[in-house]
């Protein structure tokens, strides 16, 4: 199949699949997502995602129909159907159906998923930005599938030829519209707190895990644009992107005084991906 979709056990190419509109994912955006690369038919550190799904849907009291082993051996058996080496794995779990109402019944949540190609790009190539005001509420640590200030953003960047937009709050650098966003000062990577202002990513983790392997200090802290401005390098971090150093902001250039050290957190993170993936 070129793709594949797949709600409540009925699979199709995405663009044939249609969803009730009693699901609440259509009316009131209620659920939560994650999205997984897949190369070689194994998807990358899936149970990291997994784990992060049962734990945000268990925040919001939605109620997944299915264990997390079961979850990971139905995704691991989708992405077969898929032709292609490298893929994007999509899935979402709404709270379930039932007609509009701001009042929820505790039932099973309905799961969907989509299955697509993907390649990752060159991870030496830098991504250009813009800064964007961090309109978002207080709840960006959980994946929910209410994503309009995102969209807004990544748009915006687009429209100013960017790939990526980086969301500034009262002064302070939180995360991008779908990364995390980290600076890098010496022997210093300052990173925002794992707070409600930012999603906790995976690729966040590893990029923590392998700075410190590295011998370079972490340091979860908030910090101003102008401090952004100036550090050796500004790094972006998400699970299709993997890690990027960004070129500039807002038409200024940044970075590019750490190439060594990116290069090397680069390759840890690169290398992690193909070692899990396969080899
Ligand atoms: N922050 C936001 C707002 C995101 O949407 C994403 C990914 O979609 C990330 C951070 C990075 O998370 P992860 O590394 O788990 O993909």
């Amino acid at each position: 199949m070129n793709n594949l979709g797949y709600y409540n056990g009925k699979i199709g190419l995405i663009e044939e699949m249609s969803i009730p509109m009693t699901d609440r994912a259509f009316y009131f955006g209620d659920g939560v997502y994650e999205a997984v690369l897949c190369r070689n038919n194994i998807p990358y550190l899936l149970s990291l995602h997994i784990d992060r799904l049962y734990t945000n849907c268990q925040t919001l009291n939605i109620h997944i129909p299915m264990d997390k082993k079961s979850m990971a051996k139905l995704i691991c058996s989708l992405v077969k159907r898929v032709d292609s080496y490298e893929k994007f794995i999509y899935f979402h779990v709404s709270r379930g159906s039932a007609l509009r109402s701001h009042i929820y019944e505790i039932t099973d949540g309905n799961l969907c998923i989509m299955i697509t190609p993907f390649t990752v790009g060159n991870l030496s190539e830098r991504v250009n930005t813009v800064t964007y005001n961090d309109i978002r509420y207080q709840m960006c640590n959980i994946k929910t599938l209410n994503l309009l200030p995102s969209v807004l953003a990544a748009q915006y960047a687009k429209e100013n030829n960017c790939d990526e937009a980086i969301f500034v709050r009262d002064g302070m650098i939180t995360e991008g519209s779908h990364c995390n966003v980290s600076i890098l000062k010496e022997n210093l990577l300052i990173t925002h707190p794992a707070d409600c202002y930012i999603l906790p990513g995976v690729a966040r983790a590893k990029l923590i895990k392998y700075a410190l392997e590295e011998g370079i200090t972490v340091c979860e802290r908030r910090y101003k644009k102008e401090e952004m401005m100036e550090a050796d390098e500004v790094l972006i971090t998400s699970t299709g992107k993997i890690i990027r150093a960004v070129g500039a902001v807002d038409g200024v250039a940044v970075g590019g005084k750490s190439k060594s050290i990116f290069s090397r957190l680069c390759e840890r993170m690169y290398s992690d991906y193909i070692a899990s993936t396969g080899g």
